[in-house]
């Protein structure tokens, strides 16, 4: 291999438009530095016409917006929530924020997302237990992917349990034509500096309609009542998007249509470059027209059978439960001594130490996926070059 990346290979790094600093500046200019103002009202407006339908609030993060969601649902302490296991802690940590229970549901093994059948399994299960149905319901697009929205939303709608969809990793996904974030009542949006647009560190959620919107803002900005001084009735929270982070926002819009089409090339190379290779497998969406994924990372599972260079000296802490497979992290090893960074697919859920009293839902999936699964970088500095330097890598570390 002649090629050699001058610089170490990201997963996803933040790559700016140019047109950022001009909106930061102007904020500067009129000493709008707080938060809110006229770049988060843009922003919002521009995400607004680009999911097409609904409100969208602009928060300091994705979590924060998750939070809200639950918070203007009326989650609290006595409630019980369903989250896909398979998934960043950022997906049940606000169910837990409010004193609520969580309760993990698997996934499937083509979207890699919650398990419709499942989901409704765990639904029947919860009434029978506890005597009520669980108050949420949230779905992930994980690395962009979408869950299956028409059976979650069938199933959602029979039971009267309102969705809130994880689209953090889904920026510009769609599913049956619609933007993934925008099938249940609220949908989560993250900023932070490795998705698929940054403001630095920033969310937004997605609402049903103006008088909804007015009550997120309202808990996002400490719940303050309408009277000439401070005066509050309710506990809120300190989540407003600033003025600053906006106006990266704002830049980063008129780039967001490239950056998805380039994470999607980068796919396409990869499961090019890698068909043929035994025993690794390339994560894709299922065939049919429903799926439009961002392929916000691209992600491979590995054959527990084959052989990766180095895994013995690896085996002695990679084979426990808990940890993936050893030829994973020694695949993960490889790459690393080879300048590039990869991860292993996320930990389950259910499998954290910190989730070990909450009900799941099991059937094996995530677990394997965990063992096996590792994400391969994708983001917009990532040239074709650097994607067939990884692949050789992956051939010679299985060789
Ligand atoms: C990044 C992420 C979040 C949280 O977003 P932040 O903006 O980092 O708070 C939530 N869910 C998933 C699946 C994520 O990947």
């Amino acid at each position: 291999m002649s090629y050699r990346p001058e610089k170490r290979i990201y997963l996803c790094l933040a790559h700016m438009s140019g047109k950022e600093q001009g909106y930061i500046n102007e904020a500067f200019d009129t000493n709008w530095v707080v938060p809110l103002g006229p770049n988060v009202n843009a922003f919002e407006e521009s995400l607004r016409e680009y999911v097409g339908c609904g409100e969208v609030v602009a928060l300091s993060s994705g979590t924060a917006s998750l939070h809200l969601a639950l918070k203007c649902l009326g989650i609290g302490p006595g409630d019980e929530v369903i989250v896909q296991s398979f998934t960043f802690c950022a997906s049940s940590n606000p169910v837990i924020y409010l004193g609520a229970t969580p309760v993990f549901v698997d996934s499937e093994e083509d979207t890699w997302n919650m398990d419709p059948v499942l989901l409704e399994e765990a639904i029947k299960d919860r009434k029978m237990k506890t005597g009520k149905y669980p108050k949420a319901i949230i779905p992930v697009a994980l690395y962009g992917m979408p869950p299956k929205m028409n059976e979650i939303m069938a199933i959602a709608e029979k039971y009267e349990i309102p969705v809130v969809e994880d689209a953090a990793e889904a920026m510009g996904s769609k599913y049956d034509g619609k933007q993934v974030g925008t099938f249940g009542e609220y949908g989560v949006l993250s900023f932070n500096g490795n998705k698929m647009i940054t403001t630095s560190g920033g969310g937004a959620l997605i609402c049903p309609d103006v008088k909804i919107k007015q009550r997120v803002m309202f808990y996002a900005t400490q719940a303050r009542e309408a009277f000439p001084y401070y005066q509050h009735t309710e506990i809120g929270y300190n989540y407003r998007m600033s003025n600053i982070c906006a106006g990266i926002g704002r830049g980063q819009m008129t780039v967001l249509d490239d950056h998805v089409a380039h994470h999607r090339k980068v796919q396409e190379l990869y499961e090019e470059l890698l068909q043929g290779v035994k025993g690794v497998n390339v994560h894709k969406q299922p065939e049919g027209g429903l799926f439009d994924s961002n392929y916000w990372l691209v992600s491979i599972t590995l054959d527990p059978k084959i052989k990766v260079k180095g895994q013995y000296e690896v085996a002695d802490k990679a084979h426990l439960p808990g940890e993936p497979n050893v030829n994973v992290e020694a695949l993960r090893l490889y790459l690393d001594r080879a300048n590039v960074e990869s991860r292993s697919a996320w930990k389950p859920m259910h499998m954290q130490p910190v989730n070990a009293q909450y009900p799941v839902y099991v059937n094996g999936v995530s677990e394997m996926l965990f063992k096996r699964g590792l994400c391969l970088p994708a983001g917009p500095y990532v040239t074709a070059d650097d994607v067939r330097y990884i692949v050789e890598n992956i051939k010679e570390a299985i060789s």
